[in-house]
């Protein structure tokens, strides 16, 4: 299997590659050039399989043959290893035919921590072997940074830049990156806002010229194919669940930079008996009005209840526009790159292909709440304020109650706290392992909103590392 840049003017590479990087250098995003599918009979096996034991029977045949079985089964298994539940993403019945898959059970409490637990020991081993250094750079409004540090913080090879927005994200995930120890954990707040950080990451991948020698810059946002590959595995897990009940299944998202849901696009093309793929994003809503409209367009970007939804483009969708022009490159890029100018449009036919394999909603703040409130009250289920978009969108996209709904739980309800105070309610103890989090020692470093700063920290650092 190799890899393809969606925009169709760099060279395959192999899985080894794709994991050690992040755009493609034309800019665009890698996909696998074929899909393993699946059979029937193989999903009636997958069903006795434990979360580990599916994971690695998954994810082997996107690796093809890069790591040794017994090497890949072991990072698989230690990833997972220190989740909370034993059954690793716990499906929650909620009501009628409507399902949570709690996929928050990891280290951090957000669904992030499915891949980025795999992806530090994926780096390790390629690493290790190469005897390569790398550095790792990324921005994060909240969740990735955390579960980047870490999935990540281990690995003899990898040196960690984690910027944020100084002041602007909330005190639960500052804590979660900046107590985290380790020699190679590096968080850089910024004095400006998430877009800010975004930017001088971008510039830093695109001119990678100030780095010391040897090193290269790998990508920890969902532009990192193997952050998508994980992912595949928990549609399946939770779909088997309902194999011999019923004809199929239906998931409901929240969406940012649609990587989770591209996941389960993905699933759904390798087989896997999916319904609906229902798109939840909150007011900032640029694939809703897609969806909705056949118009993508930018428009600002609004702060919201649920942070790690607050974007204004979605990278991940130009994996999928890949298939959505049947392959044509070209019309991949002018697509993106035209974005900045005017309202993107698609045929008739794309955009009803579109609709074919996507239902979508957006769901303000308000209804955040109300929804948070009333499956409280419905249930005692406590969703944190991403997975009450999910929720939401679930109840008025739903074109068929006979199949089983599940919304992907993305983060822990205390990690929001604020959104489940305005609700009215409780807000839940952190859970033990992160209880002392208040009082643990922070350590992290203002810098200016400037890119030329933070090449001269992140040399600076790695030259004092070795
Ligand atoms: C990252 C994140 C999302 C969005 O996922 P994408 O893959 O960017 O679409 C939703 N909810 C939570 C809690 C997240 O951390």
């Amino acid at each position: 299997m190799k890899y393809i840049s969606t925009r169709g003017k760099s060279p395959a590479v192999t899985f080894e590659e794709v994991v050690l990087t992040g755009l493609a250098p034309d800019g665009g995003l890698y996909i696998p050039d074929s899909l393993p599918m699946v059979t029937p009979a193989q999903l009636q096996e997958w069903k006795k399989l434990s979360y580990s034991d599916l994971a690695f029977e998954i994810i082997r045949q996107f690796v093809d043959g890069a790591i040794p079985d017994a090497n890949l089964r072991k990072m698989i298994n230690d990833s997972y290893a220190g989740f909370s539940h034993p059954d690793v993403a716990p499906l929650v019945h909620l009501q009628k035919n409507d399902w949570v898959l709690e996929l928050y059970c990891g280290p951090t409490l957000a669904f992030k921590d499915f891949a980025l637990q795999l992806l530090g020991r994926l780096l390790d081993f390629f690493l290790e072997k190469r005897q390569q250094h790398v550095a790792i750079l990324g921005a994060t409004s909240g969740d990735t940074g955390s579960a980047a540090l870490e999935g990540c913080k281990h690995c003899r090879f990898v040196d960690l830049f984690i910027l944020h927005p100084h002041n602007r994200v909330s005190e639960v995930q500052r804590r979660q990156m900046t107590t985290v120890e380790g020699d190679n954990v590096n968080n850089l707040a910024i004095e400006g806002n998430f877009d800010d950080c975004q930017q001088i990451v971008k510039q830093a991948f695109a001119d990678q010229s100030f780095l010391p020698a040897g090193y290269q810059l790998v990508a920890v946002n969902s532009i990192n194919w193997a952050r998508i590959m994980a992912q595949i595995v928990y549609y399946f897990y939770a779909a088997l669940k309902f194999l011999d009940k019923a004809e199929a299944v239906s998931f409901s998202v929240p969406t940012g930079n649609f990587g989770d849901i591209y996941a389960g696009y993905l699933a759904k093309k390798m087989g896997l008996p999916i319904r609906q793929l229902i798109i939840a994003t909150n007011r900032n809503d640029i694939l809703h009005r897609f969806i909705s409209s056949n118009s993508y367009s930018l428009s600002t970007l609004q702060p919201s209840l649920s942070p790690s939804m607050d974007i204004m483009v979605s990278s991940n969708f130009e994996r999928f526009l890949y298939d959505l022009f049947k392959g044509d490159t070209q019309r991949v890029a002018s697509f993106v790159t035209g974005l900045g100018k005017n309202a993107q449009q698609v045929s008739d036919e794309e955009w009803a292909f579109a609709r074919a394999h996507f239902a979508s909603r957006a769901v303000d703040d308000v209804a955040t709440i109300a929804t948070i409130q009333e499956v409280y009250k419905r249930t005692g289920f406590l969703l944190d304020p991403h997975t009450a978009t999910g929720v939401k969108a679930a109840e008025v996209c739903n074109t068929d109650s006979s199949i089983p709904m599940i919304t992907l739980g993305t983060a822990h309800p205390a990690k929001f706290g604020a959104a489940i105070e305005q609700a009215g309610l409780e807000v839940p103890a952190l859970p033990a392992h992160m209880s002392d989090l208040f009082s643990r020692k922070e350590r992290y470093s203002v810098l200016a909103n400037d890119l030329a700063t933070v090449k001269a920290y992140v040399v600076e650092t790695l030259k004092k590392r070795r």
